[in-house]
């Protein structure tokens, strides 16, 4: 008899084990709490606007490429793919950095900048490509149980690398504030500050200078759509509006789930909900991690989102834009050392309208504002409409244009909807952070200690947050389920 798998939730990571285990040949159904699928990258549509709701970068196209290779297809057969030119723009308060999308543009923006920038530029680049190749060749494909996973030739030779950071590598290359804040932008998507992140993590500055940004046209969603399609071609049973209550244990293994009240019966059970929620489900004396132990990890940051409706077309700007007009630094300590809303924010606005007019009616534009901020934090409507003042005042002083007359609707989202949506540990927008003491085999694990038939997926867990790190840790949870539980 096929053994049965429940896996709650359905981000990335779900959607992403599920089609393993299908293949592998389990009776898969998956369980989510709101009524679309997609997580943490659902979208909202409204008057004619489409918006992602949380990721809008699509970086490391290898990556999404080799899932859809593991099933005989390819990301072509579902949605279509453009390389951003440029890549992005950054604002400084009195001068724009513009992202080429490939290295010859940038050395010579680099140039512009600081002379003789673009000789270091390109070293740093290599040994990112080197860092890369190792990094999603070797290091991230491992499931995290052991230390010992770590050490091989290549990572032995550049251990090093592990214990310098991005910080302190990139200051020794580049005098200018202006290009140190480029480089480090990167690292953030790992959810540390760059002087928290080892310098090892350069490959994604190989990432974003040598592989470029990306868009699938109709936006970040049709990746949802393509793996939800590819999942049920799998035979992945899938049920919305489906809130997991309860797991339930007996004689220390899994026996079945509670969804909507009613049991389901369960040989193995995986969760993809947020980690910390989905310990919450069990019984205390099944949890493997305590209140202090999820209080002491750095998580990634939280968000302030806008989904913006404008009944024009906005000048002076490109698909991705980064407003680092006020100090990054301050801002880091804001979310990372002293937990508070920040005085002086740095933001990030995506007009995806610019290159693709599908997320738009005609002669308008789609704008995405997003400010990080520290987990935790209180929120308030209050508090919102004053960093949306704070934020377009500043956009609009920076493009040189007036908006605000020419917004149809807003909406936002914060700390208390990433905690309402989606049972997110103190409202974390990108799960936890990266860091050398909460990397690989020092993150939660993907198989439960405590209780047989149980395992985990997710930002929360290997290999970390974003969007090809929680594809590759639904590959890595399904071979380990495929070798324990034959
Ligand atoms: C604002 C924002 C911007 C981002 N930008 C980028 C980007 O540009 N590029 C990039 O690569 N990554 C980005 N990320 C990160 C990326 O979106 C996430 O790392 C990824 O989507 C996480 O997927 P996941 O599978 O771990 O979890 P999730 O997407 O969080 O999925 C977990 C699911 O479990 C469900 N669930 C929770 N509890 C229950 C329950 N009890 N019962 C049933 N279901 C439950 C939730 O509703 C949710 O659907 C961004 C994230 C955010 C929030």
């Amino acid at each position: 008899m096929r053994k049965t798998i429940s896996i709650i939730g359905s981000g990335f990571s779900s959607l992403s084990a599920s089609c393993y285990l299908a293949k592998a040949g389990y009776k898969v159904s998956i369980y989510e709490k709101n009524d679309t699928v997609g997580g943490r990258a659902r979208q909202l549509v409204k008057d004619g606007f489409t918006f992602d709701i949380g990721p809008s970068w699509y970086w490391m196209p290898d990556i999404f490429e080799k899932f859809f290779n593991d099933f005989g297809k390819s990301t072509k057969d579902y949605y279509q793919l453009d390389k951003l030119s440029p890549a992005y723009k950054i604002f400084f308060s009195d001068e724009v950095i513009t992202i080429g999308d490939h290295m010859d543009q940038i050395c010579k923006e680099f140039e512009r900048i600081e002379s003789g920038s673009s000789k270091p530029l390109r070293k740093f680049i290599s040994q990112a490509q080197d860092h890369y190749n190792i990094a999603i060749n070797k290091v991230v494909l491992k499931p995290g149980i052991s230390p010992l996973e770590l050490v091989s030739k290549e990572t032995i030779t550049r251990v090093d690398r592990f214990f310098k950071t991005i910080s302190s590598e990139v200051r020794k290359k580049f005098k200018n504030p202006k290009l140190i804040s480029t480089l480090e932008f990167p690292v953030l998507f790992l959810g540390a500050k760059p002087s928290q992140t080892p310098s090892f993590y350069s490959f994604m500055n190989f990432a974003d200078f040598g592989l470029g940004t990306w868009h699938p046209k109709g936006g970040m969603y049709e990746i949802v759509k393509a793996m939800k399609t590819l999942a049920e071609s799998l035979g992945v049973k899938i049920y919305t509006n489906s809130n997991v209550e309860k797991i339930n244990i007996s004689q220390g293994k899994v026996s079945s789930i509670k969804v909507n009240s009613k049991t389901i019966d369960s040989d193995i059970i995986l969760s993809g909900a947020d980690y910390h929620h989905s310990e919450t489900l069990l019984d205390p004396n099944y949890r493997q991690y305590t209140a202090t132990y999820w209080n002491k990890r750095t998580f990634a940051p939280s968000s302030l989102l806008f989904y913006v409706g404008f009944n024009k077309k906005l000048k002076n700007i490109e698909h991705h834009n980064l407003f680092f007009d006020t100090d990054f630094e301050t801002h880091a300590e804001d979310i990372y050392d002293n937990p508070k809303w920040p005085k002086k924010p740095l933001f990030y606005v995506n007009f995806p309208s610019v290159t693709d007019n599908s997320m738009a009616p005609d002669g308008c534009e789609t704008g995405f504002f997003l400010i990080p901020i520290a987990p935790g934090l209180e929120d308030t409507s209050e508090l919102r409409q004053q960093y949306f003042d704070i934020i377009i005042n500043r956009f609009e002083h920076l493009t040189n244009q007036d908006i605000k007359k020419h917004i149809l609707f807003k909406e936002s989202f914060c700390v208390n909807d990433f905690i309402s949506e989606y049972n997110s540990y103190k409202g974390n927008a990108y799960g936890m952070a990266n860091t050398l003491k909460q990397t690989a085999f020092l993150r939660p694990k993907l198989k439960s200690k405590k209780v047989d038939g149980l395992y985990f997926t997710g930002q929360l867990t290997v290999p970390g947050p974003g969007v090809p790190p929680s594809l590759i840790s639904g590959k890595l949870v399904a071979n380990l389920i495929n070798k324990n539980e034959v």
